[in-house]
This record gives structure tokens, C-alpha cells and sequence, in this order.
């Protein structure tokens, strides 16, 4: 399967298996109830994938695990307008406010998992590994670890899994990562406070000096303007876009 539409489904989720789809180009999901929860990390495994539609749905920041596919040219996530807004507002000015420790589902589990298979797949999701595509993981197993996926969380900086019950950081980045994009923020999961730092300091140095170079840049195409302009427009000129004997030309910089 190379193209996929789900649009219009009201979905609350995408099922983990959605990283067994190893060909996938094109994934529409505009018009469901979608949040950063409800994008599994294995649609990482999906490493064709080239376009993602995510317009109205309920994000208030893009997955992290999105700047993991470099694969990734178009994303489009209009009509999260107001969630993101709220994100841009907290955590855009202040950096204390980027890293936001979670108190968990505080649901506990109905039955002890400690059983062999459930701590295999346990680590197994840790590696974030694409387990759908290893032949040496049985068959039987990638299923159970996609029924079970949804019980944890994966720590973006090192392997860590924790059962979503239990505490952890969110962890809140910005990138212009996208053509035609502007500064887009980037949700991630940590298991600890160290692991958070290790994700948002690097993140952050980096997006600042991006902005030096977008700076940088600006002022040397206004540098180059107003050399192009003063050459073209001696004193005593009379530039075309006022002149009255021909109103329909513009004054053009080349
Ligand atoms: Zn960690």
C-alpha cells in the first residue's frame, strides 16, 4: 500500500500497525480528533513515507519522531491552528517552560504483566527498532508488541519504557523543518529530567543558530537590494513606477 486515506473518520488513534506498511508514500489523516498521543512512533518505521496531511485534528505540536524521517517532505497541519497556538504561547519565549514534567495516566494496570513475553516486547519497543520488518522477531510477537504498544512510553533519548501510568517529561522543540513551513513545534517523551535536558539544550542551541543565519541572510539580500536599487537609481532619475507617461510599469529589482 503506497497511498492511504482515513480522512473524515472521527479517530481518536492510529493503531500501532500502521508501521507495518513499509511501502507507504502518501498518508492522509485530516478531519479526525487526532492528538500528539495518538500518532504511535512506529509510523517511523513507514520510511517511504514523503507526504502527511494532519490538517484539523487536535495537535499541539508535531510528533518529535517526525524530524527522525528524513524522508519527510510535506507536512501539512493547518486547522491545529488554536492548539499550537496555546504551545507557541507557553513554550515559545520562556525555555523553563520547555521541558513539562507528567503525572502519568494514573490508571494502574488490571493484572501483573510481568510475564516473559510482556518484558521481551518491553525491550524490544525500547530499541525503537522497526520489530515489524526483523526476521528475528516471530511473527506472534509483533503481534502481541502492536496489541500491547499503547501501554507505554518511549523515551526519545535512550531506551527507556515506562508504562504510561507513571511519570515522565514532555519535552517541547522548535524547528523549521519543512519547505513553506514556518517555526513549528515538535513534542517529545522523556523518561527523566536528564534525558530531557540531553534532548532540549542541543535542540534549542540549534534553533538559535538557525534564526542567526535566517538574520544573517535577510540583512545581506537588504544589503543587496539597496546596492541594485542605488546603481539603477542615479540622482535625477525618474523611476518608471511613478512615471506618468506609463503608469502600468513597475519599479523592479533585480
Ligand atoms: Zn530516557
Amino acid at each position: 500500500m503506497r497511498i492511504l486515506s482515513l480522512k473524515y473518520n472521527c479517530l481518536e488513534a492510529i493503531p500501532p500497525d500502521i508501521g507495518r506498511l513499509r511501502k507507504l508514500k502518501y498518508l492522509a489523516l485530516t478531519n479526525n480528533r487526532l492528538q500528539i498521543h495518538s500518532l504511535p512512533y512506529t509510523l517511523a518505521f513507514c520510511s517511504k513515507l514523503k507526504t502527511i496531511l494532519l490538517d484539523n485534528n487536535q495537535l499541539d505540536a508535531l510528533p518529535g519522531f517526525l524530524l527522525e524521517m528524513p524522508g519527510i517532505e510535506t507536512v501539512h497541519r493547518h486547522g491545529n491552528h488554536n492548539y499550537f497556538k496555546s504551545t507557541f504561547m507557553w513554550y515559545h519565549t520562556d525555555v523553563d517552560f520547555r521541558i513539562i514534567p507528567t503525572s502519568g495516566t494514573n490508571v494502574l494496570p488490571a493484572t501483573s504483566p510481568d510475564m516473559l513475553q510482556f518484558l521481551a516486547a518491553k525491550t524490544i519497543i525500547g530499541t525503537r527498532k522497526d520489530f515489524f520488518n526483523d526476521p528475528d522477531v516471530a511473527g506472534i510477537l509483533k503481534d502481541y508488541i502492536a496489541d500491547i504498544y499503547s501501554l507505554f512510553n518511549v523515551c526519545s533519548h535512550c531506551n527507556g519504557v515506562t508504562r504510561t501510568y507513571l511519570k515522565g517529561f514532555k519535552v517541547i522543540t522548535f524547528k523549521n523543518p519543512y519547505l513553506g513551513n514556518t517555526c513549528v513545534p515538535f513534542m517529545h517523551w522523556t523518561c527523566s529530567l536528564e534525558c530531557a535536558k540531553a534532548l532540549e539544550v542541543p535542540a534549542r542551541q540549534e534553533q538559535i543558530k538557525a534564526a542567526y543565519m535566517l538574520d544573517s541572510m535577510y540583512e545581506q539580500y537588504i544589503v543587496d537590494c539597496q546596492r541594485q536599487f542605488g546603481s539603477r537609481h542615479q540622482p535625477g532619475f525618474t523611476c518608471p513606477c511613478i512615471s506618468s507617461e506609463d503608469n502600468t510599469r513597475s519599479c523592479t529589482i533585480l
